[in-house]
């Protein structure tokens, strides 16, 4: 009899374990978004099926996905939290939901087994969430004049459909937008088909056949324009034109197709079936590198060709570094901006030698450099420069005595001689300076260059009423391109033109033939699947030899960036303040 019983305890505690083991996890540990993505599946597609209301406001959707147990699964997590469900099957039977922002969790009436292929519907109805549910500030759901654009960079998907968000898990997406008749509704991937409803709307179906991280998606329903622009070899060539599109934005557009051709030489050819620009006349603050659709704002890319047209190159040739190789986690980010930063540079020096000269690369290195000694953006200027960057940024306040000492402290630290100070200040009446007086004093002081603090730099412009960007809190700072931690510095610009300097530094250790050829076989080696920097680090050492990885992990790690002997800097050299003889 005891051992019946013991026998049937143990059989009772396997079970349950089994049953508390086979929920599917709600994170897949991401160390910047640990609550997006889930384990225990694998997204294959999504059927995304979103009817709009006139004002883009709200929608009635059905999202369907298609995805295969990884583990067996008593319940699983979708990222999706916000908008009001009121249905949900799996394999078309009714299953259990509860949501908890950001998470929905979802018990089958039937345990899915492992290796099981299922489909889940979710029909939901609300008005999308537009921010995480963290403190960020990225947006997602963006109505503007032309109409809504719905972006999901970093993983913003969530807030309009449920999804498994996060970029380790690939899918291919099919997108069915209904809204009115007068509407272009735009996704990117393939067009399918577009079909007039009987009840007056309209339904344009896109589909993204290539496996595709979420925050590569893209929608737009309003006032946009097809614009066709050819074919570039087998890739059709389109854009779609938000009605205020400038005569700048689209020369830089213009460049697409050089871009594709370009970078499919380089690297591998262009791996999608359409390319083109979106524009947008939504406050977006950022143009983003939608799959084959990359994302412009109208709002600050309008006045500068050249700049603009880097722009377009930039989100480009995320093409290669994003779409086609995704990063693992959110803290990867330098496979996606350091390179994409960098062969925006690579092409601005291609195509624009007369305008930018021939050393571009090496000048935006230069400009770099000492921000990533201090970790913040820290500049340095010949007196030229920093007395023109004065005359374009001071306003037209006059300074009293005491903020004329005080904007000469903040500039050049503790570097100003003692007796130049004095001479200086004795020299400012009563009644204070104005910009030009202050400008035409510094400008006659004895030093060469200056090495300054921007923040330093934007007090004295504000104390002068000249126009200060709104800065967040955590403005400046700038990491080692591999080390971010947090979303706070997600983007900020030391992933960026630090990891687009140690590209550079690789290129002239191993010479160009080497460096393309070595880009080329990495593109190859995790094409439509997720590369981490360990990943790149190891590939390095395999194509390269462990010397050069080992050299180029302190490029994207270590808190000093190494030196660059090639252009003579070293992380030491930049005191601030001014030369002065
Ligand atoms: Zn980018």
């Amino acid at each position: 009899v005891r051992l019946k019983i013991l026998i049937f305890l143990c059989l009772i505690s396997a079970f349950s374990s089994v049953l508390a083991q086979s929920a599917g996890s709600d994170s897949l540990n991401d160390p910047i978004y640990a609550f997006m993505g889930n384990g225990g599946y694998d997204a294959l597609d999504y059927q995304i099926d979103l009817r709009f209301s006139s004002d883009k406001k709200t929608v009635v959707g059905i999202t369907t996905i298609e995805a295969i147990a990884t583990q067996d699964l008593s319940s699983f997590n979708l990222d999706f939290g916000r908008m009001t469900v009121s249905n949900v099957l799996v394999n078309g039977e009714s299953a259990r939901f509860s949501q908890a922002d950001p998470e929905m969790t979802i018990a089958p009436s039937a345990y899915l087994k492992k290796d099981q292929k299922f489909k889940v519907s979710v029909v939901y109805s609300g008005a999308p969430g537009t921010k995480l549910a963290t403190a960020s500030s990225f947006g997602s759901w963006f109505i503007g004049r032309t109409g809504l654009t719905a972006l999901a960079e970093p993983s913003l998907m969530f807030t309009w459909s449920p999804v498994n968000e996060h970029p380790s898990d690939k899918a291919t997406f099919t997108l069915k937008l209904t809204s009115s008749k007068t509407d272009t509704a735009i996704a990117n991937g393939e067009f399918v088909e577009r079909i007039d409803n009987p009840d007056g709307t309209t339904s344009s179906t896109y589909r993204i056949a290539t496996p595709t991280a979420t925050y590569f998606v893209v929608m737009a329903v309003g006032n946009w324009k097809l614009e066709e622009a050819g074919r570039v070899g087998d890739v059709r060539v389109r854009h779609y034109l938000a009605p205020k599109t400038s005569l700048v934005m689209r020369s830089a557009m213009a460049e697409t197709s050089r871009i594709i051709e370009f970078f499919s030489q380089k690297l591998i050819p262009y791996p999608f079936k359409e390319v083109g620009v979106l524009t947008s006349d939504n406050d977006l603050g950022f143009a983003l590198e939608t799959q084959t659709l990359v994302t412009l704002p109208l709002s600050w890319l309008d006045d500068d060709v050249v700049a603009s047209s880097e722009v377009v190159a930039h989100e480009l040739a995320h093409q290669w570094f994003g779409a086609l190789v995704t990063f693992k986690n959110h803290s990867d980010l330098f496979i996606h901006e350091g390179f994409a930063e960098y062969l925006g540079w690579v092409y601005s020096a291609y195509r624009y030698p007369d305008l930018l000269g021939s050393r571009y690369i090496e000048e935006q290195i230069e400009d770099f450099y000492p921000a990533a000694v201090y970790g913040r953006w820290v500049r340095k200027y010949t007196k030229e420069q920093f007395t023109y960057a004065m005359e374009y940024r001071l306003g037209q306040n006059t300074l009293s005595p005491e903020q004329i000492a005080k904007s000469m402290d903040l500039l050049f630290s503790s570097s100003l001689p003692t007796i130049i100070r004095a001479d200086v200040l004795a020299r400012v009446p009563s009644e204070g300076w104005n910009k030009f007086q202050f400008i035409a004093v510094i400008s006659r002081l004895p030093f060469d260059h200056l090495v300054f603090d921007y923040k330093n730099f934007y007090e004295v412009i504000a104390m002068f009423g000249g126009e200060v960007p709104e800065l967040p809190a955590n403005w400046g700072v700038l990491t080692p391109p591999a080390k971010l931690k947090s979303e706070d510095n997600l983007f900020n610009w030391g992933v960026y033109a630090r990891g687009a300097t140690a590209i550079h530094a690789l290129r002239l250790k191993i010479g160009d033939d080497a460096f393309w050829k070595l880009l080329r076989g990495f593109l190859e080696k995790y094409k439509f699947a997720n590369a981490s920097n360990a990943d790149w680090l190891e590939y390095l050492a395999s194509s390269a030899g462990q010397a050069v990885r080992d050299w180029q992990e302190h490029w994207l790690f270590d808190d000093l960036p190494p030196e660059f002997p090639e252009l003579g800097l070293k992380p030491t050299g930049f005191p601030l303040g001014a030369d002065f003889k």
